[in-house]
């Protein structure tokens, strides 16, 4: 079951919004072929692992392990557990069932209703971290919220004025670099107006390899400049505005003036099927996730550096889960929802 989480996180940066599955078929102490799942629209782990198998029959005393329960739909591709019964699996290993409302159950009953010996439960809590974004999007139905700040040592977000503070970023560059994975780790990266008035920010992922995540800008009161980076160049953008703008040829959704909409922005998030998003930025929007408690981790960065005058960071009470150090920088990783394994690597 271990290899087939390490197997599963081979599709962090591409499976969503499908969940990471990886699937290993085991004859006595051989592995006899392995798969994972890459992509929506391609080959379930169960039938890449097969598919790697190839045609002759399965062992009959062979194990099939797969860390998430086989599905029983059809969905973007035929069910698995068809397949399973037809190359005549007889046991198979499940780390937990499937969340999502037409599995839920249905796939493991099915094998078991063809004979088959279904174990559950193997590695269930690290299975269940891995795919943390897939099941808080189909169990609360919005997508997995990851709050980002860096702040300086005497707490402050931002250098007063803002025109000094372009090019003196606050953190280290492994940090940054840090950084730079997480943002390709998500679907969607998000930020308020101002943000994007104040740093210009590309919100694109350069410094790892990796797909830049779509960025969604939120900017009611429309004062972001249309020759913003995110609107003239890079991945797609999703302006969120209350008055439809002719100068930005970016997608516009159109909210409600009125306190933040934070429980709307999830929902139009969730309806396009984006299982998590990253917050950065600024104050007022990490604040407003806070204060709605919707948000699931929060991985906030201290620099050695102090600013004097700036823009308050968010106070998050409570202290870190975890705190790690990377260059002069403390990264201090906050759950709200659900704790990390002790066999899980930071961040
Ligand atoms: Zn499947």
């Amino acid at each position: 079951m271990a290899r087939c989480l390490q197997l599963a996180g081979n599709g962090a940066y591409t499976a969503a919004p499908n969940p990471l599955v990886g699937a290993v078929l085991v004859h006595g102490e051989h592995v006899l072929a392995e798969g994972w799942h890459q992509r929506p629209g391609e080959g379930h782990a169960e039938v890449r692992c097969l598919a790697a198998f190839g045609p002759e029959p399965v062992p009959a005393d062979a194990v099939l392990y797969v860390n998430l329960e086989p599905c029983s739909h059809h969905g973007r591709t035929p069910p698995c557990v068809d397949l399973m019964i037809a190359r005549g699996i007889r046991t198979v290993v499940v780390a937990h069932e499937d969340p999502f409302d037409k599995v839920s159950g249905n796939g493991i009953e099915r094998l078991r209703s063809a004979g088959m010996e279904v174990r559950l439960g193997v590695m269930e809590e690290e299975a269940r971290w891995l795919n943390r974004r897939f099941i808080t999007s189909v169990t609360e139905h919005r997508p997995y919220v990851i709050l980002k700040w860096a702040r300086s040592a005497d707490g402050l977000l931002d250098k007063m004025p803002r025109s000094e503070r372009r090019g003196t970023p606050i953190s280290g560059s492994s940090t940054q670099v840090l950084v730079h994975r997480w943002r390709a780790e998500e679907q969607a990266i998000l930020v308020g107006g101002r943000t994007v008035l104040n740093d210009d920010p590309e919100l694109t992922v350069r410094l790892v390899e990796g797909p830049s995540p779509t960025r969604l800008v939120l900017d009611r009161s429309g004062i972001t400049p249309s020759c913003s980076k995110v609107y003239s160049q890079g991945p797609k953008t999703v302006l969120f505005n209350a008055l439809h703008r002719s100068d930005v040829q970016v997608e516009q959704v159109t909210l409600e003036q009125g306190p933040m909409p934070i429980r709307t922005l999830l929902k139009v998030l969730h309806q396009r099927e984006i299982r998590s998003v990253l917050v950065e930025g600024g104050a007022r929007l990490l604040n407003a996730f806070l204060e709605h408690d919707l948000w699931d981790e929060a991985r906030v960065i201290t620099s050695p550096c102090e600013l004097i005058e700036g823009t308050p960071a968010p106070n998050l009470v409570r202290p870190p889960f975890r705190t790690m150090v990377m260059d002069h920088d403390i990264i201090d990783l906050h759950y709200r929802s659900i704790n990390p394994p002790a066999s899980a690597p930071p961040s």
